[in-house]
This record gives C-alpha cells, structure tokens and sequence, in this order.
C-alpha cells in the first residue's frame, strides 16, 4: 500500500496491529477518525490509556473489575458454593447473558498449551485449588471451550483435585467441539449449563 503520508502510514500500521484488522480495514477506520472532530479521536484515546493504566482484576474470581473485589463475588445473593471454571472473562459475560448460572466464577486467563508455551503457572490454577482446598465450594463447574487446550486443562484441574470433597463437572455441550463458548448462542449455552454433567462420566465418554 502506497501512502501520501508518513504520519497516516503510521497510524494505519498501528491500528493493523490489532487482532482481525487487515490494512484496508485500518485504512478504512484511520480515514474515518480522521473525519470526525478531535474531540471523538481524544475520547477513545483517553479511554484506552486509562483501561490500561488503571485495569484492576478481581482478588477473588480475575475478572476485570474496577473495584478490588468484582460485582458478582461481592453480590451476597450469589451462591458461593458453586464455581465456574472458565478462560477468560468473555466467557463470563456469555455465561452472565444467560441468566441461568448463580454461583460465582473463576477465571483462568487461558488454556495450558504446550504448543504455544503456556504451562499450569502462566494460568490463574493454584489460587483455584487453594480456594477449593480452603473449603467452601462445593461444586466447580469446568466450562472451558472443548478444544484439546481446553480438555487438557480440564483434565489437569480435575487432577489436582483429587482427594477434595468438591464434586467436578462440566457444562453438556449442545455445542460441537472446537466451538468457543464465546460464540454459543444463549439458550443453548443457558441450557448446557443446567444440564451440566459429573466430569468423571464426561471423560469414559470420550
Ligand atoms: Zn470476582
């Protein structure tokens, strides 16, 4: 792509950084920002500095939160007994949109995958076995995408587990394997969550 100008290359280079913007796209939206008042290009500048400076993530579940224990974790109406396992917090949300799920959550901030060199530490796994182990959840639910990242890290936890009194299961999928949770429509993933399965008969199945 041939540009007129440096500075416009420049900022059409850095918005293509970002994940599914192709350079025509960047272009497109470079161009767009351009057209607008100062005042629009400040403002979503001013909000992306400050999301990064000043992200705070829940003590107790990792969400993103701006406080330092999250909505859902300090809501007293929410069953603290129960915890969803899930990769990042846009599962939390899909999950949220259901309406169909009262406990709390724990996120992990990803899947272990060897391939891309990320191991049990670079996940948020042992302060989740050191909540399990600390006694008050009953239930964890394992509601990562059923990918081999996601099947392994399942597996993973479920091992760790052993010898707790937690009961483990997993979310039934209506869902085809690889699909991400992320991506589920609502009614199937509400009622995937319902249907949740023991993890133990989720393994002899496969
Ligand atoms: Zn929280």
């Amino acid at each position: 792509m041939e540009f007129s100008s440096k500075l416009l290359q420049n900022a059409v280079y850095e918005m293509s950084q970002l994940p599914g913007i192709g350079k025509r796209t960047a272009l497109r939206l470079v161009l767009h920002l351009l057209k607008q008042p100062e005042e629009r290009t400040e403002l979503l500048a001013h909000a992306l500095l400050k999301l990064k400076s000043e992200v705070n993530f829940c003590k107790n579940c990792h969400n993103i939160s701006d406080t330092e224990v999250c909505e859902i974790c300090a809501n007293p109406k929410r069953d603290e007994t129960m915890v969803c396992v899930v990769e990042d917090i846009r599962d939390v949300m899909a999950i949220e949109n259901t309406s169909q799920y009262n406990g709390l959550y724990h996120v992990l901030g990803g899947k272990i995958s060897p391939m891309e060199g990320v191991g049990p530490q670079d996940l948020n796994i042992a302060p989740l076995i050191k909540k399990v182990k600390d006694g008050t959840i009953k239930e964890l639910i394992l509601a990562l995408s059923s990918t081999m990242e996601g099947d392994t890290t399942n597996f993973y936890i479920y091992k760790q587990l052993e010898g707790t009194e937690v009961t483990t299961s997993t979310i039934a999928r209506g869902i085809s394997v690889g699909d991400e949770l992320e991506y589920a429509d609502e009614v199937t993933l509400g009622r995937s969550i319902i249907n949740r399965v023991p993890f133990e008969s989720s393994i002899k199945a496969n």
